[in-house]
């Protein structure tokens, strides 16, 4: 395969994302669960840094706990560069730099982010030209999450949630994100919401779920209209996080009783979501949350996927 030149480095930027509805169906024999999940890309990033090299490194900062993030191929961003050289047939390495501003294991598909970053990095900086459709394949490969972060916007996941189809949203939506400081790791929490399944025999005589995002969800993200939004949002993973960490249904009362409309657990958490009717409501019930000891950040969607910076 012939390459182009290629600059020396590039730098990509992709955005963490919020599951504005999540609808989880049983447990598959190979351990996944099918999906019916609305993604939303939020104005939190991830940078992603490439430049040429004879092996293959990652150097990650932003994080507070540094063995939070693996540097070695368990790090989705090096098995998205590992898997391109690979398809491409570039016989080099690549040096990655990492800098991370979504929370580690948050709910916000921050590694997702980060693979998906480091194949358009890679493309571009080894020249190997693929298409958006064959590195939608690779990302596809990678983990569910990471088709989504490389079109970034809003769309809906079926199937593990790497199935996508773009969704038509009007406008842009204010999200108050409060993160923690510990993760919580998305199988614990599929584990518990199938434990608590299990239990209430929930599911257990039903005939498979029509895995289906309703429709009054896509009619309020069409409109615009977040006080519509508010009124559809849901998490079938909620129930088993907030077993995990009871504190988050603390927040979600916390942030609703500051202003804003609605609250979700982000994902698999513990990233809390609240939905605000704008800007400046946003801001306040951020200076509430904050007065109140919690770490909120103040966001909107939808925002692009994975965009080449320089
Ligand atoms: P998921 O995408 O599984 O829902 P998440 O969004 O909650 O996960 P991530 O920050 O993407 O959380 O990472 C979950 C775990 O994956 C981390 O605890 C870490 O061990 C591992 N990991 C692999 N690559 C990365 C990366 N580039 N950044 C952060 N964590 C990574």
């Amino acid at each position: 395969m012939i390459f182009a030149t290629s600059p020396e480095s590039v730098h990509v930027r992709a955005p963490g994302k919020i599951n504005v509805f999540l609808g989880v169906g049983e447990r598959h024999e190979d351990g996944y669960h099918a999906l019916a999940t609305v993604f939303q890309a939020v104005s939190l990033y991830e940078d992603v840094i490439a430049r040429h090299a004879d092996d293959f490194s990652i150097t990650v900062s932003g994080v507070d706990d540094a063995d939070a993030v693996p540097l070695d191929d368990r790090n989705l961003a090096m098995r998205a560069a590992k898997l391109l050289a690979t398809a491409a047939e570039y016989r080099g390495g690549v040096a990655l730099e990492i800098r991370k501003n979504v929370p580690v294991a948050g709910g916000m598909g921050g590694g997702s982010a980060d693979a998906a970053a480091a194949l358009v990095a890679c493309d571009a900086l080894w020249g190997t030209g693929f298409s958006l459709a064959r590195l939608h394949e690779l990302a596809a490969r990678l983990g569910a999450d990471v088709p989504f972060a490389l079109h970034g916007g809003t769309a809906v996941g079926t199937g593990r949630g790497d199935q996508l189809n773009p969704a038509l949203a009007r406008g842009r939506f204010d999200w108050v994100l409060v993160t923690s400081d510990e993760g919580l790791s998305t199988p614990v929490v599929y584990g518990r919401l199938d434990a608590l399944r299990d239990e209430e025999g929930a599911l257990a005589d039903d005939p498979p779920l029509s895995l289906e995002v309703p429709i009054p969800v896509l009619q309020a993200l069409r409109s615009g209209d977040p006080h519509q939004l508010a009124e559809t949002l849901f998490n079938d993973l909620q129930a088993a996080a907030v077993y995990e960490r009871p504190d988050l249904a603390d927040t979600i009362r916390l942030g609703v009783r500051a202003g804003a409309l609605h609250g979700i657990v982000s994902g698999s958490g513990p990233t809390v979501a609240l939905l605000c009717a704008g800007p400046e409501i946003a801001q306040e019930v951020q200076s509430i949350l904050r007065e109140s000891g919690l770490d909120p950040l103040h966001v909107h969607g939808p925002v692009p996927g994975a965009r080449i910076i320089s």
